[in-house]
């Protein structure tokens, strides 16, 4: 645990000294979950949207992209069902007045035991060899039984309990374990109470005739709004997707974890529609692809794992996570869900218009039933940024830290070093980058020894140092050295674009995806 807090730290000091993440008006002691992005991150968040965007919507040719308003028209947010039912069960301790989400408490208590259970496994898995049979140590182990059945038990209860909104029944489980608060360690809470998480605001200048409105809290409304618009201009025929990403805001109870869980964040959806009853299929096909698109990126498939909901939003019928594991454990990372007919339905009705499709096939009209893919850029950028983070002793045993980042989504893509100031180096250096610069995002450093600029892009994560030296000047090559193996080739001037694009080019990521599947 200590570890992972110090991890954590790194994480996060990381981000602010090498010009990805602040925290927002940091001089006026910054606004608590709110960030923003630097010239690296902005790079490194651009990127990462660009290779979602083109894996849905380039890569499918029944998905196309959209742009909504953040400003919606307050009855989107009644007929979504936000306004009565967007809401976290919150409660309060009152030796350390920390306030926390009543069913992350619980949830996190069930983590435990089911870290308990992978402890006794593993160490049994040590224990018996080649012959351990994991399934069957599972079922049989009155230890590791006792936990994943208490486990079981404990988030059926909280599903149900939320469900039927029977919030002193939440109380009463976080007594029954005996959940104490991580600050002040005491048992003492208050009743457990329903917050509302979105942010109001108006519109109009005058106090009397404005409209009370609110910032989005998810992007996915803007969608359904839009369906039968999109279908007609783009003459869509089901399936089809519509995609979108941008912000959201929610009011978060408790927000302590960096970029993890932010008031103000960018959501990437995509809503696909489909024919009522179809849903399943679909819904499969849409764990596979977006499983693939996460694993294209090399950061260890130990490292995701899909949760399945026991508790579904009120306008779902089937719904898992992929869950990442971040530096504090496996936490939700992307939400896959099957919505029904739930939000265009309900939006026929609260708006009087119909938002059907007439299936030339079936020879009837319907209300599509959808499949969302719901995913937290910001969420995904600390993954990959927390996940390529480390610190590697070389054979000298000096240390250097590294930032591996796939090398698609790296905010620059080569430095270009002159060895000297002098001699035609820089000047051969700028010529190299008024080439590349055509392609791809490049930099030029000059500033202190070689050794030590490759450590400060090996820091930011540049795949690519490209030094010039004084062989340059008689055979036009140069050294690449490459940040993950720290190899270095001498290579010929004119074959730099082509050794940088085999790395970075999306094409060679997506077939990565597509094999994936
Ligand atoms: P959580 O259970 O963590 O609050 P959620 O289930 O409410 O998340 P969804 O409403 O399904 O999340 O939103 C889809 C995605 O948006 C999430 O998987 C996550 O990546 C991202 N997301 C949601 N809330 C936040 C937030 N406050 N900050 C950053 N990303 C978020």
């Amino acid at each position: 645990m200590a570890n992972q807090e110090e991890q954590f730290k790194k994480v996060v000091a990381h981000a602010k000294e090498y010009g990805y993440v602040v925290q927002s008006s940091e001089i006026y002691d910054g606004l608590s979950a709110v960030y923003d992005y630097s010239h690296n991150g902005v790079e490194l968040k651009n990127n990462i949207r660009e290779y979602w965007w083109k894996a849905m919507v380039q890569f499918h040719e029944n998905i196309v992209g959209i742009d909504a308003a953040i400003l919606m028209h307050p009855t989107t947010w009644k007929a979504s069902g936000h306004v009565d039912a967007f809401n976290d069960p919150l409660i309060d301790n009152k030796d350390s007045k920390k306030r926390y989400r009543a069913d992350v408490l619980i949830e996190d208590y069930a983590e435990k035991l089911l870290q308990k259970a992978q402890k006794e496994i593993e160490k049994a898995a040590q224990r018996f060899g080649e012959a351990f049979d994991e399934e069957q140590y599972k079922s049989t182990n009155p230890r590791v039984l006792g936990y994943l059945t208490e486990r079981d038990q404990v988030l059926t209860r909280m599903a149900k309990s939320l469900e039927n909104n029977d919030l002193a029944d939440v109380k009463a489980l976080i007594d029954e374990l005996e959940i104490t608060c991580p600050v002040s360690g005491s048992k003492n809470w208050t009743e457990v109470k329903q917050f509302n998480l979105m942010f109001g605001t108006k519109l109009g200048a005058d106090a009397e005739t404005a409209m009370d409105l609110y910032l989005r809290p998810e992007t996915a409304q803007g969608i359904f709004v839009n369906f039968l618009n999109v279908q007609k201009s783009g003459r869509m025929k089901i399936p089809f997707g519509i995609a979108q990403t941008g912000k959201a805001f929610r009011n978060e109870i408790v927000a302590r974890q960096f970029i993890f869980r932010m008031r103000e964040f960018e959501q990437m959806e995509m809503q696909f529609f489909i024919r009522p009853g179809e849903q399943m299929k679909w819904y499969d096909i849409w764990k596979k692809r977006r499983m693939a698109w996460h694993l294209s990126l090399g950061m260890g498939a130990e490292n995701y794992r899909f949760h399945k909901h026991e508790k579904l939003a009120h306008y779902a019928d089937a719904a898992s996570d992929i869950e990442f594991n971040f530096p504090f454990g496996f936490k939700e990372l992307e939400g896959i869900h099957s919505r029904t007919d739930f939000d265009l339905s309900s939006h026929e009705k609260f708006s009087g218009k119909k938002l059907q499709f007439f299936d030339p096939e079936l020879n009837e009209s319907y209300v599509p039933y959808v499949i969302e893919t719901s995913i937290g850029l910001d969420r995904m950028f600390l993954a990959i940024f927390s996940n390529s983070l480390m610190d590697e002793t070389l054979e000298d045993q000096s240390v250097r830290t590294v930032l591996k980042l796939p090398a698609i989504l790296a905010p620059v893509k080569a430095a270009i070093l002159p060895l000297v100031k002098k001699d035609g180096l820089p000047e051969i250096a700028h010529q190299i980058i008024a080439d590349l610069k055509f392609d791809f995002n490049v930099i030029y450093d000059d500033k202190d020894a070689i050794g030590r600029r490759y450590r400060r892009q090996d820091a930011v994560g540049t795949p690519f140092c490209i030094t010039v030296d004084h062989q340059t000047l008689e055979d036009q090559t140069v050294t690449i050295r490459h940040r993950d193996s720290m190899e270095q080739n001498r290579v010929r001037i004119d074959a730099l674009k082509n050794i940088i694009a085999q790395e970075v080019s999306i094409s060679s990521w997506l077939k990565k995806m597509q094999e994936a599947l």
